[in-house]
């Protein structure tokens, strides 16, 4: 049986700290579209969610995370 995911409390949890450090530190703090400061870390697909790799995500900042998630449309969540 699978267990139910909870993602924000996800977002709150060492584990996705950790991951979320790892992610800054590849992308050296900046945006992966723009080269700003990176601020937002986005899921390219929910697949992984609690065991990501650091390719699953992208650092990006908050500008470029709004306007890559309305082109997106409602199929993505938050992240
Ligand atoms: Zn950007
Ligand atoms: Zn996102």
């Amino acid at each position: 049986m699978r267990r139910r995911f909870n993602y924000t409390d996800y977002l709150r949890s060492p584990e996705w700290a950790e991951v979320r450090r790892k992610i800054i530190k590849r992308y050296k703090g900046r945006c992966a579209i723009c080269n700003g400061p990176g601020e937002a870390v986005h899921h390219w697909h929910y697949r992984t969610l609690g065991r990501e790799r650091l390719f699953d995500c992208a650092l990006v900042c908050t500008s470029c995370h709004s306007a890559w998630h309305q082109r997106l449309g409602a199929e993505v969540r938050v992240d």
